[in-house]
């Protein structure tokens, strides 16, 4: 195979080799070829063996890995084995070899690169030809073409009888090799405010394929290749960049591309001794947002988040915190979500319907990704923020797909998908920020929340806070939103100005005085370093003190639903709920330990949401059933009231009871007309009662 000049860069690597990698070719030979097929080796190595023959290989990488390949056959094995189909596959570049995805360039082209990303999309592993042996119908030779690019070869001829065939393919002569295409995407974390992230597809063959899932985070070494885009009838002058991938290893899963200097250290360090951080934290989150205190702070909590426990037993409790803001529609929700980007170390920003077929969970998809009719498995946003937050506006518009997704997801942080012979799990850590307004326009806070918004109890209930935003004129906080949103405006036209214009009529001590007052508080870099710190080395325990304090709360709540007939209050979900946000309390303040004060910030905020969103509007008293099963108490009742009304009635009556004299009777036991209309819809729809006639009710 070799040529006769290449024998000099042959014998460089079987030199190599024995210098550096005569332990993992033993053991490669012992294993090969059931259990390993590869010889894994790292640049730097080759790189302190020989910076020229490192430098080659980049340039060249193809023609290279083919000479290291054969020193590999040659080399001399203590057993007798032949490592005629072994890899040779290199990894970790130097940096110079790394660009970012959005930076590759023509001037990369048939070179080789590494690329960091997240696995978005991965087909399904698919046996691939690489040698067809054609077999001529009319004598009987077989023609064997190597397929190597692009489309399937057929013989010119047959290379018995020399005739154009008919051929037909032999598949026990023919070889093949696993194949599998993925489609990596920059990582969260390498994108700033809200860029839209580019990816790199990626073909791996045999022994690397299928080892890696959507929504790892991966390096990936090959040489970049070019396919032309369009079709055969209509090419195009532009190509895109795709990778024959030689290596492709799942990286460390934390935060990686963060570095924290030891200045950024003491800095942060002094800053979580001061004493208003807690307020600080609160003015650094969308400061051009006006008031919703309680929601930055819960929103800091998120973004600091719990800690995650393993139990004895194997299973896990998730640290990390959901939180859902309901509300009006323009009072600056989405505003506050899509800030998260700015200071999260990791985040994916999205809405509701999703701009992928994956949407918010996962999906197995069959489009032009894979060849003709391949199935993929791609990633969703909350697969994709693993381990960071997900900040998804419009939650209620969500597809059908992902509702049922999603309780898997934001309660054990997995997502299973198994669909066209694809099973998989994807972990999916991540906090869920969303954000959903009311069914009917505007929040009404006299009905449960469970009826205003389009998402299931089940699922409602999953959120450790939930916040509801109401827009209600008042006079006081109206002028000062005003105000508050006229000074941003101001603040960033004079800022507008001076980069555009450098017009002097305005002086750099009013532009600072005018912008002073919208900046946050922590400089958003300094802040996602900050965030990044804490989660890595604080990990607070709860003292006494804490403990006591929220179980005396969480018993004094549960303990106004005990009597009989009362609504139940909370339950053990909202339990879990207050010791993650007590922790990430803490956190904040880089404490090694839940302290009271924890207890306390936490219960104030918690009693807060449970007020605006738990309590039965109608007696004043906290139901977590209006939370967790969408209907409240009293409303149970009303429900019971108004059947067994509707069954007296209709004894009277031989066709059904008359609609008229049921809402009469209602009126009587001081039932609301609408709301007594309301149920009766409601048991119509579930069946429990029905119209034999118009305007007439019969009950089942
Ligand atoms: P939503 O998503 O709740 O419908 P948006 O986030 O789109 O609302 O906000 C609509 C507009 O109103 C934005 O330009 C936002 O800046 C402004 N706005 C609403 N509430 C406030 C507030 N409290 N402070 C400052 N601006 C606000
Ligand atoms: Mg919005």
């Amino acid at each position: 195979m070799a040529q006769a000049g290449n024998v000099e860069l042959i014998d460089a690597f079987e030199q190599f080799f024995r210098n550096y990698y005569d332990a993992e070719i033993k053991e490669l030979a012992r294993r090969y070829p059931a259990e390993q097929r590869s010889l894994h080796v790292d640049f730097d190595d080759l790189y302190r063996y020989d910076p020229d023959l490192a430098d080659d290989f980049l340039a060249q990488p193809e023609q290279l890995r083919e000479y290291a390949e054969e020193a590999l056959r040659l080399y001399d094995l203590p057993i007798d084995v032949s490592l005629g189909r072994a890899h040779v596959r290199v990894r970790n570049l130097p940096a110079t070899e790394s660009p970012e995805i959005r930076e590759i360039r023509s001037r990369h082209m048939n070179s080789l690169v590494e690329v960091h990303g997240i696995v978005r999309k991965a087909t399904d592993v698919r046996p691939k030809i690489e040698e067809a042996a054609f077999e001529c119908q009319l004598c009987g030779t077989l023609s064997r073409v190597p397929q190597s690019t692009g489309d399937f070869q057929e013989p010119h001829e047959c290379q018995g009888c020399e005739r154009q065939g008919p051929f037909r393919v032999n598949f026990d002569q023919s070889e093949f090799v696993d194949s599998q295409k993925l489609r990596i995407q920059e990582s969260p974390e390498g994108l700033r405010g809200g860029e839209t992230p580019q990816s790199l597809d990626v073909n791996i063959e045999d022994d690397i394929t299928g080892e890696v899932t959507p929504g790892d985070h991966v390096s990936a070494t090959g040489v970049l290749r070019l396919e032309q885009q369009g079709n055969q009838q209509d090419p195009s002058p532009v190509f895109d960049f795709y990778m024959e991938g030689m290596s492709v290893e799942v990286d460390e899963e934390q935060f990686e591309d963060m570095d924290i200097t030891d200045e950024d250290k003491r800095e942060i360090v002094r800053l979580s001794d001061s004493e208003d951080i807690y307020e600080r934290m609160v003015d650094s989150i969308a400061p051009s947002i006006y008031g919703y205190e309680q929601e930055k702070l819960a929103m800091m909590l998120q973004l600091f988040s719990g800690v995650t426990k393993h139990l004895p037993d194997g299973s896990r409790i998730r640290g990390d915190l959901h939180m859902l803001l309901i509300g009006d529609p323009g009072t600056g929700k989405s505003q506050m979500l899509s800030y998260i980007q700015n200071i999260a170390p990791r985040s994916v920003y999205t809405s509701g319907k999703g701009s992928s077929s994956a949407g918010l969970t996962a999906a197995a998809v069959r489009d032009d990704f894979g060849d003709g009719d391949q199935w993929s498995l791609e990633a969703g946003a909350l697969v994709l923020a693993d381990r960071g937050i997900a900040a998804v506006d419009e939650l209620d518009k969500m597809r059908p797909e992902d509702r049922s997704a999603m309780h898997e997801a934001l309660e054990q942080q997995k997502i299973s998908v198994s669909k066209a012979g694809i099973n998989a799990t994807l972990k999916s850590r991540c906090s869920l920020l969303g954000a959903a307004n009311p069914k009917y326009g505007r929040f009404d806070q006299y009905e449960p929340i469970g009826e205003q918004i389009e998402l299931e109890p089940a699922l409602i209930s999953r959120f450790d806070l939930i916040f509801t935003v109401t827009d209600q004129p008042d006079v006081e906080k109206d002028r000062n939103l005003a105000e508050h949103i006229l000074r941003t405006n101001y603040a960033g036209e004079l800022t507008t100005r001076r980069e555009e214009l450098n017009s002097l009529d305005v002086s750099v001590e009013e532009i600072e005085e005018m912008t002073g007052s919208v900046d946050p508080a922590i400089d958003a870099d300094l802040l996602r370093k900050y965030v990044a710190y804490a989660k890595q080395n604080c990990h607070p325990r709860m003292t006494v003190e804490a403990r006591e304090a929220i179980r005396d709360f969480y018993v004094d709540l549960r303990s106004k639903g005990v009597d009989e007939d009362a609504p139940v209050p909370v339950t053990a979900r909202q339990l879990e709920a207050l010791v993650r946000l007590a922790e990430a309390s803490a956190r904040i303040r880089l404490s090694d330990t839940v302290e009271p004060e924890d207890a306390e910030r936490i219960i104030e905020i918690t009693r807060a949401c449970l007020q605006d969103i738990g309590v039965d509007p109608e007696t004043g008293e906290f139901d977590a059933d209006i939370v967790e099963a969408g209907t409240s108490k009293s409303q149970r009742d009303r429900i019971k009231n108004i059947k067994m009304l509707i069954a007296d009635v209709e004894e009277e009556y031989d066709d059904g009871a008359p609609i008229d004299v049921v809402l009469e009777r209602a009126g009587e036991i001081g039932m609301d007309e609408s709301k007594a209309e309301h149920e009766i819809d409601k048991l119509k729809q579930k069946g429990e009662v029905y119209e034999p006639k118009t305007d007439h009710l019969r009950t089942t």
